[in-house]
């Protein structure tokens, strides 16, 4: 995921980079000892430690989630099929809008407005930039600076290393290990520009799309595949001057919205305005979700779509891990550069190249 369309990733962009830093000096303490790692609890000691909702506990599980160690592979899984059981009990809410739609402002004004009636809610993230930037931008905790702090708030940012698939799986593995820790509430964010909102949508319950009104021809520059998987619209910055603009945008989202075919759950997708910044129509946001849920564990929509979500990631497994497994051999990898040569030199046709590297691979195995 190279060619996500980030301001961050122009070349011309002038804002906050990260620099790849300055070599450190030898030490020169001789007294100084490296700092030795605390040895990592026992897969029974981390599951009880997450049921009790332990956030230490709960943080050193998600980074074995997330490592690309094989030995901490196996283990982040065993904890996984044992919290399991104990997991799928939340409303899981997917957030994505373009990058200055107010995600951040807008997840903490939501989130202490969801934790003001109880519960405790986890804000994941997923960010395909991640892996350029070597950094993510999203799920930040400084971004968010009053839920960051509070004290029933999970805050991770965005697992950084692989591909988008790799990098879904880790957030869809993390929710199960946050709902088992008791975490009601979870947000996963994304930047609404690419393939993200797929992976995002195939593991939440409600998607909201946060849009801005002002940019001129509001519904140019959406993709509509985004608008056809949102369950509600909200525009964002509805304060101050702009409060007739977010209204206009709000009027042509919805005559927009009826020309979409109906959506399988049955739910006609909602548009609001609201403001994250002034803290204005939340809870009108909040109640929409909240008639989201009711209207779908009544019709049998939400059980319905986690089953198709739980199977929807079996084969999303299987495919990663196969594709991992062809194109981390290095016999085949061999392969793949003489024929992609090959029919780069118009020597050979792509099919009889591919059938050749794949015939190549099944006989070894
Ligand atoms: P993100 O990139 O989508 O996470 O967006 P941010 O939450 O960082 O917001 C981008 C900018 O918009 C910041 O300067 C915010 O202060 C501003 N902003 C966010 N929400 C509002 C709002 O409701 N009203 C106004 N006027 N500005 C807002």
């Amino acid at each position: 995921m190279t060619n996500i369309e980030h301001p961050e990733n122009d070349e011309k962009y002038t804002g906050l980079t990260v620099n790849s830093g300055v070599e450190q000096p030898p030490i020169v303490n001789p007294y100084m000892t490296r700092r030795r790692r605390k040895p990592l609890p026992s897969v029974g000691e981390m599951v009880e430690g997450i049921l009790k909702g332990d956030v230490t506990m709960l943080s050193r599980a998600v980074t074995l989630v997330e490592s690309l160690s094989q030995e901490h592979q196996t283990i982040a899984q065993e904890i996984i099929e044992k919290c399991l059981p104990h997991s799928g009990n939340s409303r899981r809410i997917g957030i994505t809008g373009v990058p200055g739609a107010g995600k951040s402002t807008s997840i903490d004004t939501f989130g202490l407005h969801v934790l003001k009636s109880g519960g405790k809610l986890a804000v994941l993230a997923i960010d395909p930039s991640s892996e350029r930037t070597k950094g993510s931008i999203l799920g930040d905790k400084t971004r968010m600076e009053k839920l960051s702090v509070h004290p029933c708030a999970f805050i991770r940012p965005s697992p950084s290393a692989g591909s988008l698939g790799g990098v879904a799986r880790k957030t869809r593995e993390t929710i199960v290990l946050c709902e088992a820790a008791g975490y009601n509430n979870i947000f996963v964010e994304t930047v609404g520009v690419g393939q993200s909102e797929t992976a995002v949508h195939s593991m939440v319950d409600f998607f909201l799309l946060i849009q801005l009104a002002g940019t001129g021809d509001e519904l140019q520059g959406i993709k509509r595949g985004i608008m056809e998987m949102a369950d509600g619209i909200v525009i964002n910055k509805a304060d101050g001057d702009n409060i007739d603009r977010a209204r206009l945008a709000q009027a042509q989202f919805r005559s927009a919205l009826h020309l979409f075919p109906p959506t399988l759950s049955g739910w006609m997708p909602e548009v609001l305005c609201y403001s994250g910044y002034y803290e204005i129509g939340i809870a009108e946001v909040w109640e929409m979700i909240n008639r989201y849920f009711d209207f779908v564990i009544k019709n049998g929509h939400f059980e319905r779509k986690r089953q198709e979500q739980a199977r929807y990631w079996m084969y999303e497994t299987i495919n990663e891990q196969l594709r991992n497994h062809f194109y981390n051999d290095a016999d085949v990898e061999a392969l793949l550069a003489d024929r992609e040569q090959r029919v780069l030199d118009n020597r050979q046709s792509s099919f009889t190249a591919a059938r050749d590297v794949l015939d190549f691979y099944f006989k070894k195995l």
